[in-house]
C-alpha cells in the first residue's frame, strides 16, 4: 500500500481549483510545503540544514485507537546510511517511514533528527530535508522544466539540466521536438512508468535533501529500464540518509543495513551475509524471494 497516497490526494484535490500554467505550479508548492495538516508548535524552529541522524525511541503508532501498527520501536539511523526495511506485507514499513515527514505523528515515544524531536521543527522546515520517491510518481499538467524545477523554484537552467542528466533523462529531453518545453501529462505527452520516476529522481537531485524515502515499484518496469533507474537512484543515495521500503533484492543486498519488519515490530536487522548466517526471518524470506 501507499501511504504517501493521502496528503498526495489532497494536494491534488486543491490544485484542481487552480488555473494551470506557472500561477497555478507556485500555489501547489506553497501547499505541498505547508501541509495544514500539523499545527507547528509556536515555538517551532526553522533548521538550516542538517546531517541526517534519524532515531526512533520507543515508537507507538496506530491509525486506530486501540489497534497500534508499531509498539515501542526503537531504531537508529546514521547519517548517510542506507537502510532497507523489509518484510511481509502490512508489517508496517511504510508507516514507519510515514511517521518521519509527520504524515502521522506517533502516540508515544519521539522522532529526532539530529537529536532534534521533529515535532519541535515548523514543518515546512523538516519536509524541507526531506526527499520523497514514490511508485506513484506525481506529476501535473506543465512542461518537463516545470516538473523538474518543482524540486528546488530557484533552480538555474544549467541546475536543471545536470539532474536530468544524473537521472538519465537528457537524451529523451534532446528527442522532444520542444526540449525542457514539452509539455507532459493528459495535455501533453505521455511518459512511460519509468520515464516519469526519472523525472521524480531528477527533481530529487535538484531539491538535494539529506534524508531520502525511496518507496521502491512492486510493479515491474522492463529490466534495462529498472537497471537504469536502480542506478540513478544508488547515485541519489549517496551522502544522504536513505530509507527504502524495499522489494527488490538488489537493494536489499546493496543496503548498509537491513532491517526485518513483522507484525511484531522489528524483528533482525543486519547485512545481508549477517541475517542469512543467522538463519532467521530474513534468510526464510530470502529463500522464497529465490526460489
Ligand atoms: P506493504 O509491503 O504491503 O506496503 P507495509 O509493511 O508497508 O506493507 P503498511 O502499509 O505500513 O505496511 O501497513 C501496516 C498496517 O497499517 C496494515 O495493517 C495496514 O492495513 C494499516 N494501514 C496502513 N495505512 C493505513 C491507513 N491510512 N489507515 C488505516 N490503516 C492503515
Amino acid at each position: 500500500s501507499n501511504i504517501f497516497f493521502r496528503p498526495i490526494e489532497k494536494i491534488n484535490a486543491v490544485v484542481e481549483s487552480y488555473p494551470k500554467g506557472i500561477a497555478g505550479f507556485k500555489r501547489y508548492t506553497e501547499i505541498l510545503d505547508t501541509e495544514p495538516d500539523i499545527a507547528d508548535a509556536p515555538d517551532a524552529i526553522t533548521v538550516d540544514s542538517v546531517k541526517g541522524d534519524i532515531q526512533f525511541e520507543h515508537i507507538t503508532f496506530g491509525y486506530e485507537v486501540n489497534r497500534p501498527i508499531l509498539q515501542n520501536l526503537d531504531l537508529t539511523i546514521h547519517a548517510g546510511e542506507t537502510i532497507a526495511f523489509v518484510g511481509p506485507s502490512g508489517a508496517g514499513k511504510t508507516t514507519i517511514c510515514s511517521l518521519l515527514p509527520r504524515f502521522y505523528d506517533v502516540d508515544e515515544g519521539r522522532i529526532t533528527v539530529d537529536g532534534v524531536d521533529i515535532r519541535k521543527f515548523k514543518l515546512e522546515s523538516l519536509r524541507k530535508h526531506i526527499g520523497i520517491v514514490q511508485q506513484d510518481v506525481f506529476l501535473f499538467s506543465g512542461t518537463i522544466r516545470e516538473n523538474i524545477a518543482y524540486g528546488d523554484l530557484h533552480a538555474t537552467e544549467e541546475q536543471i539540466w545536470e539532474a536530468a542528466r544524473r537521472a538519465s533523462l537528457e537524451e529523451l529531453i534532446r528527442n522532444q521536438p520542444e526540449g525542457m518545453d514539452t509539455v507532459i501529462g493528459e495535455r501533453g505527452v505521455k511518459l512511460s512508468g519509468g520515464q516519469k520516476q526519472r523525472l521524480s529522481i531528477a527533481r530529487m537531485f535538484l531539491k538535494n535533501p539529506p534524508i531520502l524515502i525511496l518507496d521502491e515499484a512492486t510493479s515491474a518496469l522492463d529490466t534495462e529500464t529498472e537497471a537504469a533507474i536502480q542506478q540513478s537512484l544508488s547515485e541519489l543515495s549517496i551522502g544522504r540518509t536513505t530509507l527504502v521500503i524495499a522489494h527488490r533484492l538488489s537493494t536489499i543486498r546493496n543496503a548498509d543495513r537491513i532491517v526485518v519488519v513483522n507484525k511484531h515490530g522489528i524483528a533482525e536487522q543486519g547485512k545481508h551475509d549477517e541475517l542469512i548466517a543467522a538463519g532467521g526471518v530474513y534468510s526464510r524470506l530470502n529463500q522464497m524471494q529465490i526460489n
